[in-house]
């Protein structure tokens, strides 16, 4: 199981210096390596737009 980020994303950057491993990575919309995300929520916790979910 890992967490996913929805076309909710806005690319706001708020997520990516919380995760513990560095499991996301920039882009239009910000993405979730499912092979390092230890699904610990933090993300889902922070983004402003609710965007972060478990899958
Ligand atoms: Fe990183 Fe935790 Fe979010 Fe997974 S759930 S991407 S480990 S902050």
């Amino acid at each position: 199981m890992a967490h996913k980020i929805s076309q909710d994303c806005v690319a706001c950057g708020t997520c990516i210096s919380e995760c513990p491993v560095g499991a996301i990575s920039e882009g239009d919309i910000y993405t979730i390596d499912p092979n390092a995300c230890i699904d610990c929520g933090t993300c889902a916790d922070v983004c402003p737009q609710g965007a972060i979910s478990a899958e």
